[in-house]
């Protein structure tokens, strides 16, 4: 990969940012600097709104079946090159190639979600509402509209977005990560090969002065934002005092609660794959455990056992079921969430700090750690580490658990293991998260169901992904019509 330049891409051409300044993006494995990003000007954000405005008229007049075509000749593309996409996000995020051929799955799912909208998009028609009256609501694009992406899933969460707005008739500008940003890079490159009109997809690279621009320009007409909470609504309110629609995910702290009649021999795998998949950098990653009654100790036992067994390691090498993190400050701010749990008396029973990897001595390497007797108003019990780092907190029943939960500041996802039916009713009714999993460990939606986040997860009405993002991107027009 070398230590390549990354461009911006406006108007249907690469450009090289103005700026003077970059910033290096690394390989969490091997602390090696394979990218330099620039921290673009407004001067270039106000050149993609421009592009994107001048775009949308002829764009959204484009026929549907035309808009959709784009779309899928890019699903082909990214199909063709899937392997070198997934490779790319392990490079920059750190991820095992499974894991990022799982993200790269998802990516595809979603612009083909949006292809096949055409039907959606068809909005409805009553004849007759009076003598000699018919009533028709259409749906319309709204104009240009941007993303601004997390470092997590470099390829999938601009793919929430921008295939549903273009295929609705928008136009469009990607704010990727500044953290990883090559992947999104790599698919602007097949954008590029597509052949979309100049100006109707558009990507700035940059950090808080490139969102401040775009949250602010008069001709954006709404942002969609997947990042951490205090930025999500920060995001959400300057975009409302400019007049703008706004969708602002948040961040997470998920709870798995494990009742006494779970299927341990399945439930262990499921809560591990969620708590240490991606070694824990996951909005959906279950970061509680809940054991009620007497599943604790069996629990507490089978969840170490199985943690202290992940193999950490490069995530392109063979056989590597953990990657690191994603930088040193992501290291480091975990390694300070594990010292304030041993000062807050919980009871480390796994301990991921000071692990080496062979052949690896640089990387941000943390191991799977686990928190027993937390206490749930413990900082560990509400704070988002986004690390591999489980908690688990022992209460008396189902009814003290969706206490714990419901108090918790976040509501992103959550999830019951147990084979009773009606306590699994019982938690989908009351639980107030927007995911949510019944002896599933990560309850990601696939590309037709909004990303349903709640709390101080999301900021808005209108999701990601789905029905969702489609009323997002459009206004709803209604036509009342009499023929004299
Ligand atoms: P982040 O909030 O640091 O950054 C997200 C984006 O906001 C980046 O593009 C960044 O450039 C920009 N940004 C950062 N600080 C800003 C500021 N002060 N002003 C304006 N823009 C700013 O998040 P991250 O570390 O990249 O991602 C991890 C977070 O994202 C976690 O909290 C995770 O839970 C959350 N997340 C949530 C979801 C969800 O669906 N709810 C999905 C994925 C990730």
């Amino acid at each position: 990969m070398g230590s390549e330049v990354l461009r911006n891409y406006i108007g249907g051409q690469w450009v090289a940012s103005a700026t003077d300044t970059y910033l290096e993006v690394r390989n969490p494995a091997l602390d090696a600097v394979i990218a330099r990003v620039p921290l673009s000007t407004v001067e270039e954000v106000n050149r993609a709104v421009a592009a994107a405005r001048e775009a949308f008229e002829s764009w959204r007049r484009l026929p549907i079946p035309v808009r959709a075509r784009y779309l899928l000749r890019l699903r082909d593309q990214v199909e063709r090159r899937f392997e070198d996409l997934a490779r790319t996000i392990v490079q920059e995020h750190g991820k095992t190639l499974e894991e990022a051929r799982g993200e790269m799955q998802r990516t595809l799912e979603n612009i083909e979600a949006a292809a096949g909208m055409f039907t959606a998009l068809m909005g409805y028609h009553t004849p007759q509402v009076a003598d000699g009256i018919d009533e028709e609501c259409i749906l319309e694009p709204v104009g240009v509209f941007c993303c601004i992406a997390p470092f997590n899933f470099p390829a999938m969460i601009p793919s929430w977005f921008f295939p549903y707005a273009l295929v609705a008739g928008n136009t469009y500008i990607v704010k990727p990560s500044e953290i990883c940003p090559i992947t999104q890079t790599r698919i602007f490159e097949l954008i590029h090969e597509v052949g979309f009109p100049p100006g109707v997809i558009n990507m700035v690279h940059g950090g808080k002065e490139v969102v401040d621009a775009l949250l602010t320009h008069p001709d954006v007409a709404g942002v969609s934002f997947v990042g951490s909470t205090p930025v999500a609504k920060y995001v959400y309110a300057t975009a409302a005092a400019h007049g703008k629609r706004a969708q602002c995910h948040g961040g997470a702290k998920n709870a798995l609660v494990v009742m006494p009649d779970a299927d341990l021999e399945r439930t262990v795998p499921a809560i591990l794959s969620s708590a240490f998949g991606s070694a824990g950098q996951r909005c959906l990653a279950g970061s509680l455990v809940m054991a009620v009654g007497e599943i604790h100790k069996p629990l507490r036992r089978a969840l170490v056992e199985g943690a202290s067994r992940i193999r950490v390691g490069y995530g392109l090498d063979e056989g590597v079921q953990m990657g690191p993190v994603v930088s040193r400050k992501a290291l480091e701010r975990i390694h300070r969430y594990i010292e304030l749990g041993v000062r807050e008396e919980a009871e480390l029973i796994l301990d991921g700090r000071g692990i080496r990897v062979p052949g690896y001595p640089n990387g941000y390497f943390i191991g799977p750690t686990i928190f027993d007797e937390v206490q749930p108003k413990m900082t560990i019990a509400c704070e988002e580490i986004f690390g591999p780092v489980l908690g688990v907190i022992r209460v008396r029943d189902l009814e003290e658990a969706l206490e714990i939960i419901n108090g918790l500041p976040y509501g992103n996802a959550a999830s019951l293991f147990t084979r009773d039916g009606r306590a699994a009713r019982e938690f989908r009714l009351r639980v107030r998260a927007g995911n949510v999993g019944i002896n599933i460990g990560v309850a990601a939606p696939i590309a037709p169901y909004p990303f349903a986040g709640q709390k101080q997860s999301f900021f808005g009405d209108l999701h990601g992904q789905g029905m969702d993002t489609l009323y997002f991107f459009t206004d709803r027009k209604v036509v009342i019509t009499r023929w004299f």
